[in-house]
């Protein structure tokens, strides 16, 4: 880092002590800006690096409810409005007991970027809560979202704020954020939130956006490379939204995904994971994975597990920050793997980065290779706006052009600012050229 990114990151280390994920976050970005600041000198007097990394508004509540046995909880809630200059402020809700200010940020801090590079019309925000919606019943669930949405309301709409989900949150707690959002504001405003139910204004292929947009661009890294994903044997982390929905797409595309995980173990399956049974138990059980060998017999469970010492050609992970680390890197180099797209935020730690980009592997960061749920999201907004739906095969057409474009976009940029090939770097100039371009038009 020149000596300028140097002193907007120590600022940014004072700003926010003890942030670790959001300055891990702000650190990678800074680390590609070298060649923008020096092609446009005028970004760095209008302090536009600094603009983007500190956000616009970041409101922290508290939430209250009452479990089943009627005992009170009090959780904490965020939003972090992060950069509004694209559009309305766009990104998920997540609900684990993991989440705190820290890694709302940082994953705000993406989101910006990230549905820059889709090249919809939104901004970025992130929100969440230190909630654990496992092994709640649906009725302290529904509680526990409408109070949440009692105070969040006040601070969204169409216009100005649209959540989504992340972990812990997908159609059921939308389902009773929309719910209680409708009943404070007494308005059917179908687009202050995506990933709705099909009967009230959600979008088809919404669900499966994330993982099939990863798989999509997977498919467009291997052809500039002359390979595709025919016959290769994949592994991918996770078993939630945007790894089942990643699995099904890599298999539809000729992969065989041999291998995925949950927070408890992983599941090898040397036959290639059979998705109605995972998805029986993850979608509809909401169980453990250990499940999944009670029906696959020939299948393996191990408890822990390292899922990254498993041999493969392609690695995509799909659970959750910093979840594939320097080791782990080394060994998926090891063994022979030719391809990493990141279905999670920021699943690669800062050393596994460095091994993944020295070693001339394709390696695609997830603020573009994970860009399809919200570029979907954002495709749902347009058709709640002029009140229409549109069928799974034309939203999937269009989101399969979206990730293409996404792809050319980050290698293009890579190209002009002599960095060829490199998916990280690209990512981040292309997204940050069309934020400034935006907040310089628009003054201080
Ligand atoms: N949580 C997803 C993401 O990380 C989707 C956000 C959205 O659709 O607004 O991009």
């Amino acid at each position: 880092m020149d000596e300028k990114l140097e002193s907007v990151y120590w600022n940014v280390q004072q700003r926010n002590p003890g942030e670790t994920e959001f300055i891990q976050a702000v650190k990678e970005v800074l680390s590609s800006m070298g060649p923008v600041l020096a092609k446009y000198p005028k970004l760095a007097e209008q302090k536009i690096i600094e603009r983007i990394c500190e956000p616009e508004r970041q409101i922290i509540f508290r939430v209250p409810w009452q479990d089943d046995r009627g005992e009170v909880h009090i959780n904490r809630g965020f939003r972090v409005q992060f950069n509004s200059a694209l559009g309305p402020y766009k990104g998920g809700l997540r609900f684990n007991p993991s989440v705190n200010l820290s890694i709302i940020k940082f994953l705000g801090f993406e989101q910006i970027f990230k549905n820059a590079l889709t090249g919809m019309p939104i901004g970025g925000g992130k929100g969440g809560s230190d909630f654990d919606p496992k092994g709640r019943s649906d009725d302290e669930v529904m509680r526990f979202c409408q109070s949440f949405m009692t105070e969040l309301s006040r601070h969204l709409g169409e216009y100005t704020d649209v959540p989504a989900g992340d972990i812990g949150v997908g159609k059921r707690e939308i389902g009773y954020l929309f719910g209680q959002y409708k009943r404070i504001s007494n308005r059917y405003e179908s687009g202050v939130l995506t990933g709705k139910g099909l009967r009230y204004g959600g979008a088809l292929v919404r669900t499966e956006a994330t993982g099939y947009g990863l798989g999509y661009f997977v498919q467009e890294m291997l052809a500039t490379r002359s390979e595709s994903l025919e016959g290769k044997k994949c592994i991918v982390s996770g078993a939630g939204n945007v790894a089942i929905y990643a699995i099904q797409k890599v298999t539809q595309l000729g992969g065989c995904v041999i291998a995925c995980s949950d927070s408890s173990g992983v599941v090898y399956d040397a036959e290639g994971i059979d998705l109605p049974t995972l998805k029986q138990i993850k979608e509809v059980d909401r169980l453990p994975i250990e499940k999944y060998v009670e029906t696959r017999k020939h299948a393996r469970y191990q408890r822990g597990g390292n899922l990254w010492e498993i041999k493969c050609d392609v690695a995509l992970p799909c659970a959750t920050q910093n979840e594939l680390t320097g080791k782990d890197a080394a060994t998926l180099l090891k063994n022979g793997c030719m391809a990493v797209a990141e279905g999670a935020n920021m699943p690669t730690t800062p050393e596994g980065i460095e091994l993944f980009t020295e070693s001339k592997i394709a390696y695609a960061p997830g603020k573009a290779a994970n860009a399809g749920g919200v570029a979907t999201s954002a495709l749902e907004m347009q058709q709640n706006a002029s009140r229409d739906a549109w069928t799974f095969e034309y939203t999937d057409r269009k989101l399969a052009h979206i990730m293409k474009d996404i792809h050319d976009r980050c290698l293009a940029t890579a190209d002009e600012f002599g960095v060829p090939g490199n998916y990280a770097q690209g990512a981040n100039i292309a997204g940050f050229m069309s934020v400034a371009d935006a907040m310089q038009a628009m003054g201080l």
